[in-house]
């Protein structure tokens, strides 16, 4: 703009004749004008130069873009039939503008919408300060920038972006801002409910998409009527809807409307001639002034878990949150120390109490976190069972004790007449081809079947018998023998210890512990030992501690022993050294 006029005022024209020296001024102003003029057709936009005389604003000359918006639409008003002439304020700007001209600044934008936000065409107003040169008078720019077209294709993408399609309500991000909202505005006086439609995805496998869409609608309308002006309802998941309750009277409002949806839902849905239960499991969570609206949407998720357990709403608890983070952490760290190979085995002797031989080893996972030190199996493997990670686990403890064992072999030339026992879960059973794993393993090693022993809880049987049958029949075609560990904990359910290919039941450490001053213990112990006798299986008793306590199971008639008496679990090197000590 700058360089196209003049950019300071022209020198004084020498003394000459006054009508000359006016002819020429009024030439020179009328150039500039056609500069101006030139100017203003060559910009891309609607754009005028105003003047600002005696404290009025007024139009010095205009575009054919701006005429033709002025005089299509009269708009605005501010195209003169003959200007200069003065600006009507129909955009309610001139005080705005004139304020601008007034002052130093070197630009200045508004923003004008003109015809209400819908229909409306919506500007970018830019005043731009011109050098005053003819007049000496302020003189500025105006440029009217449409950006109707950009601010309509940011509105559809917002809606679309904002909203859930099928229901016309805010989907998870348009929630997200409500809540943001909410916290920006410092109200900590409202709770999220978390609404999660149980069986959802069987129902709308049954029903079909179309119908189960239906169905949501229908869930989505049923929900809006239990709410109240002010409170926000949006899908947040599939089956997910949720709920910002603002809280006038305390936190009985959330629990209030909670039970009003539990109610809306007693009655089933209609779609066609179908009748449709839903049940709702609701979580809540009641803000706090540190706790964003993220977090409380994670709270009431968390709640439902428990509502879908207990069948009740939900409230958050902070104690049973950071103990499922806690576990989650936990879960983190064992899927590294998997990854990177970091878990070890400790073998800890199963002696025969007849002969004092070592029999074998257990082998037992050990972990050490860089950051929890020390992490004890009966807090990891929960942890491993619930995150499914105990399938690579049980692999790698499975692969590891043959290595160790054939090691062993290799370092004393010859087989060893003991065997190493390994652990495998329920869930292992359930979802890993575990006589696979095992055959693998031997095969791997060059081991004998009868060299691995396996230990199964009772909790495999029971979750899944005909599985696990299949599974222990499998195992024995291999030659492994089968212990049932823990044996008292679990069921107890004895017809299965008939029907089962069990080579040895390990009497839990609860019954051994304390034993010798409990004669109901006793009386326990030795119940099991004669039904074990009785069905042929060998015994082994855990937690043996002392020497009386290993003489009174032999004198029993107990197979074999386990505890800290004879060792704890130890690394490979020094569980063959001990062997080495005792039985070589
Ligand atoms: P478990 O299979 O019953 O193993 C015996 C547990 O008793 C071991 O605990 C062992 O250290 C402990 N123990 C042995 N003798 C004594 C004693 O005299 N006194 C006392 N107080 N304790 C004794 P640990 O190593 O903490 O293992 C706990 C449980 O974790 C195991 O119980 C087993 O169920 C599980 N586990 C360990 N490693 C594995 C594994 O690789 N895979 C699977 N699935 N489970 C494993
Ligand atoms: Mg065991
Ligand atoms: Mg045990």
């Amino acid at each position: 703009m700058r360089s196209i006029l003049p950019a300071a005022r022209p020198e004084p024209a020498p003394r000459a004749p006054l009508a000359l020296v006016a002819r020429s001024v009024q030439e020179m102003v009328d150039d500039l004008k056609s500069v101006r003029r030139q100017y203003l057709e060559a910009l891309p936009v609607a754009g005028a130069v105003l003047d600002y005389v005696d404290g009025a604003v007024s139009i010095d000359c205009c575009n054919a873009a701006y005429a033709a918006l002025e005089t299509g639409g009269d708009m605005f008003g501010l195209y003169p039939e003959n200007p200069p002439a003065p600006l009507l304020d129909r955009c309610g700007f001139i005080d705005r503008i004139a304020e601008f001209m007034a002052s130093d600044d070197a630009m200045r934008e508004l923003e004008w919408s003109d015809g209400g936000p819908v229909v409306g065409r919506h500007y970018v107003i830019r005043l731009a300060r011109v050098p005053a040169i003819d007049s000496g008078e302020p003189r500025c720019l105006l440029t009217l920038l449409d950006k109707t077209a950009e601010l309509q294709a940011e509105k559809s993408l917002r809606l679309e972006m904002f909203n859930d399609s099928l229901t016309g309500l805010p989907n998870r991000a348009g929630f997200s801002e409500a809540l943001e909202q909410a916290g920006a505005a410092g109200d900590n006086h409202f709770a999220v409910l978390i609404v999660d439609l149980m069986r959802f995805s069987r129902i709308n496998e049954s029903i079909g998409s179309l119908a189960g869409d239906e169905l949501l609608i229908t869930v989505a309308r049923r929900l809006m009527s239990a709410l109240r002006t002010g409170d926000v309802i949006a899908r947040t998941g599939g089956d997910e809807f949720g709920l910002l309750i603002r809280l006038v009277d305390g936190p009985g409002d959330a629990l209030h409307i909670a039970q009003r949806i539990n109610a809306i839902f007693a009655q089933p849905c209609r779609l066609s001639d179908l009748e449709i239960r839903i049940e709702p499991a609701i979580g809540c969570a009641l803000s706090e002034p540190d706790c964003d609206g993220e977090a409380l949407v994670r709270r009431a998720q968390f709640a439902i878990k428990r509502a879908k357990i207990s069948g009740k709403v939900e409230v958050y608890q902070p104690v049973a949150f950071n103990q499922a983070r806690r576990r989650f952490s936990l879960e983190t760290a064992l899927r590294r120390a998997i990854e990177g190979d970091r878990l070890r085995l400790a073998f800890q002797p199963l002696i025969d109490l007849s002969s004092g031989r070592i029999a074998g080893y257990e082998a037992l996972a050990r972990w050490t976190d860089g950051d929890r030190g020390e992490v004890s199996p009966s807090d990891f493997i929960p942890v491993a069972e619930e995150s499914g990670l105990i399938v690579p686990l049980g692999r790698w403890a499975l692969d590891t004790a043959a290595r160790t064992l054939a090691s062993w072999d290799k370092a004393v030339g010859e087989p060893l007449p003991i065997h190493v026992a390994v652990n495998i879960s329920a869930i292992q059973i359930a979802r890993d081809d575990v006589a696979g794993a095992v055959s693998a393993a031997l095969a791997d090693h060059g081991l004998a079947g009868k060299r691995l022993m396996l230990e199964l809880t009772e909790s495999a049987i029971i979750a899944d018998p005909d599985r696990a049958t299949r599974v222990m029949e499998s195992l024995k075609a291999l030659n492994t023998p089968l212990a049932m560990d823990d044996f008292g904990t679990g069921y107890s359910n004895l017809a299965y210890l008939q029907r089962l290919p069990i080579d040895m039941l390990k009497i839990d450490r609860s019954f051994i512990t304390g034993m010798l001053a409990d004669k109901d213990k006793v009386a326990i112990v030795r119940a099991i030992l004669s039904l074990a006798h009785a069905l042929g299986i060998s015994t082994t008793a855990e937690g043996i501690e002392s020497i009386q306590l290993a003489q009174t199971l032999s004198a029993l008639g107990c197979t074999r022993g386990q505890g800290y008496y004879y060792g704890v679990g130890m690394p490979a090197d020094e569980a063959l050294a001990y062997w080495r000590s005792r039985d070589a």
